[in-house]
């Protein structure tokens, strides 16, 4: 029979799994285990949406068995099974997140060192091939009549032949490969190992997993006779995690299970676990993270939630029980409210998953700021990981989700150069302080160099640092908190200045009206106006704005890929007079307008350099530089 070859990229990432130094392989009868219940959930749910008649939850198991002269592991189930071709489609193609994960890599191949994706993505039924050296799948899909038969050694391909079983279900005969001086993978035959992985692993599956085991029990009638019986025995309890209570449950348990679900490799930095009955009755059990996937901020991430209904899983990926803004939450919710009868189109519309929507968020929203509150170091790094999802989630919506969200928002902030919630930052605001003053930059270092941020620290007013492009347009949507407006140190109103200085500014702008007026000329059309700054101190120019656009936000819109690039700030020019460039200046135009021209081009360039825009044209910039030295 002719061999079939996996696809390119699964034969990679195949390859790469066989071959690993991997320390984890025992891992491989979890994923073998949970394939093997979900195929009976899915099962069981079809029997109850489809009104299928004859089976019960009871009938379902799963059954383990070894033989140690053939050297094989066997881990059968009579879930749903595969077709022919659904054994050709779900076992020639390694699971599409790995596959993928491959195709966006540049191209180079990966070696052992980065195997830690095998944790991160559960490439399910292929880990077998860690201690395998041949698998047969015998599988026989409910309501056929044949069975086939899928064989492989690994990387070199599979074949696929007519096979008997005698019901539906699906049978995983794994060849185990010969010891090593490592690696002594017979003892995956052994009772005691096979035992214990159970308990670790799957001890929540929610079907029985059974094996034969013999034991020595006292021979009926006799008193000290001894006689080898052999019985099956359930090895796991069945409980699921979510409905134990939550003092039975160690930290250990619930990373476990988390890194066992959810594909993650590292422990999750906030578990959320809660019962709640009433208008909704439900368990959840949530996780946060501790670090980003690698597709988080990408089209590519799926959010959603498991959803079970009295314990039978209905939907793996369920988008409706998660606002886009906590998108980054793992886990599951058990409802006993849920019908399950349902679609899955039905369902999108059930009124009972809307409450438990409403439910979870405040119940995340909650969680997350005691979290902020006892543990800030750690909340900082979820921050770190996720707060620009938060601040989204501020802008999008017209907004509607502020209260909500503004809690949990930290900005770093000249205090201490910490991060601050924005309570913390009212709570420090001076007495005569009226604004929440922020500014924006690629970085803290450089916006603390821009001459308006000056001002504003040598004020002793605390300074919000807004470094990602979505941090002003959240402040515009939020617009205040708690009574207190927000202001950019580059809006034109700042209320730094005391009324005599707003006064002798006034001034100088009338005795230097020809001056600026000519500047703003030479400029053409690409400030509104040039005058006199309150606001600079040993910088000889800056830029500010008028109206609602920011220069950081002609920055971010500029990036848009449908940029509508009419979009400009309204652009000041504010000149320091006291500085000596002004001097000369002022001298220049008595003398030489030219000159005068090629200074304020200069110095507006300057302007934008600071702030960090692009300048119109950087060889005149150069060239003129060069002409004056
Ligand atoms: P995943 O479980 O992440 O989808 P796997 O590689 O573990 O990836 O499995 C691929 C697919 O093969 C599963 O989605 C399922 O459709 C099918 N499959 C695996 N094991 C079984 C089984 N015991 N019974 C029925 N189908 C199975």
């Amino acid at each position: 029979m002719a061999k079939k070859q996996f696809k390119a990229e699964s034969k990679r990432l195949l390859d790469l799994m066989i071959n690993s130094i991997y320390t984890n392989k025992e891992i491989f009868l979890r994923e073998l285990i949970s394939n093997a219940s979900d195929a009976m959930d899915k099962l069981y749910y079809r029997t109850l949406t489809d009104n299928i008649s004859g089976l019960s939850r009871e009938d379902f198991q799963i059954f383990l068995s070894t033989d140690k002269e053939k050297n094989t592991l066997t881990i059968s189930d009579n879930g749903i099974g595969m077709t022919k071709d659904e054994l050709e489609q779900n076992l020639g193609t390694i699971c599409k997140s790995g596959s993928q994960l491959f195709k966006n890599e540049t191209g180079e191949d990966k070696n052992a060192e980065d195997i830690d994706i095998i944790g991160q993505f559960g490439v399910g039924f292929y880990s077998a091939f860690m201690v395998a050296k041949e698998v047969e799948v015998i599988s026989r899909a409910f309501g056929e009549e044949e069975a086939y038969s899928w064989t492989s050694t690994g990387a070199d391909g599979y074949t696929i032949r007519e096979a008997t079983r005698d019901t539906n279900g699906t049978t995983i005969i794994i060849t185990l490969k010969d010891d090593t001086d490592d690696e002594k993978y017979t003892d995956y035959l052994e009772e005691y190992r096979i035992r214990t992985l159970i308990k670790k692993y799957s001890d929540y599956i929610r079907y029985p997993i059974k094996m034969t085991v013999s034991t020595s029990k006292l021979k009926e009638g006799t008193e000290d006779e001894f006689e080898e019986v052999t019985e099956d025995e359930v090895l796991n309890t069945m409980s699921p995690i979510w409905k134990k209570n939550k003092n039975e449950i160690s930290t250990e348990e619930y990373n476990q299970f988390y890194k066992d679900n959810f594909y993650d490799f590292q422990d999750p930095s906030l578990v959320i676990h809660s019962s709640t009955e009433g208008a909704a009755t439900y368990n959840a059990l949530l996780f946060v993270p501790s670090k980003a996937p690698f597709n988080y901020y990408s089209k590519d991430y799926e959010k959603g939630l498991k959803l079970y209904a009295s314990g039978v899983l209905i939907m793996d990926c369920c988008k409706d029980l998660l606002p886009d803004y906590f998108s980054f939450v793992k886990g599951l919710v058990d409802s006993s409210d849920l019908s399950l009868n349902i679609s899955r189109e039905m369902l999108q519309q059930d009124r009972q998953l809307g409450v438990i929507a409403k439910h979870l968020e405040k119940k995340i929203k909650s969680e997350l700021l005691k979290f902020q509150r006892n543990n800030r170091e750690k909340y900082e790094e979820f921050w770190k990981q996720f707060g620009m999802q938060i601040k989204y989630g501020v802008y999008a919506d017209f907004g509607m989700n502020v209260e909500l969200l503004s809690d949990l928002i930290l900005f770093e902030s000249s205090f201490e150069d910490k991060y601050t919630t924005l309570e913390e930052y009212v709570s420090r605001m001076k007495e005569d302080q009226k604004y929440i003053y922020y500014a924006c930059g690629d970085s803290v270092d450089k916006i603390k160099k821009l001459p308006q941020a000056e001002l504003v620290m040598d004020k002793g007013y605390e300074l919000l640092f807004l470094t990602e492009g979505v941090d002003e347009f959240t402040m515009k949507v939020m617009r205040q908190f708690q009574d207190k407006e927000f202001r950019s140190i580059s809006d034109d109103d700042l209320d730094l200045t005391s009324d005599e200085d707003k006064e002798a500014q006034k001034k100088k702008d009338e005795d230097n009206k020809d001056l600026f007026d000519f500047m703003k000329e030479a400029l053409d059309g690409k400030v509104a106006s040039v005058k006199a700054s309150t606001r600079l101190k040993s910088y000889p120019v800056c830029l500010s704005t008028e109206g609602g656009i920011s220069l950081e936000m002609e920055k971010v819109l500029a990036l848009q890929p449908d940029a509508d690039n009419r979009v400009k700030a309204t652009k000041v020019l504010e000149i320091n007079t006291d500085h000596k460039i002004f001097n000369t200046i002022t001298e220049l135009y008595k003398t030489d307008k030219e000159k005068v021209k090629t200074y304020t081009d200069l110095l507006y360039n300057q302007a934008l350099l600071i702030e960090g825009m692009p300048i119109d044209d950087p060889i005149a910039f150069a060239n003129s530089i060069c002409e004056l030295m």
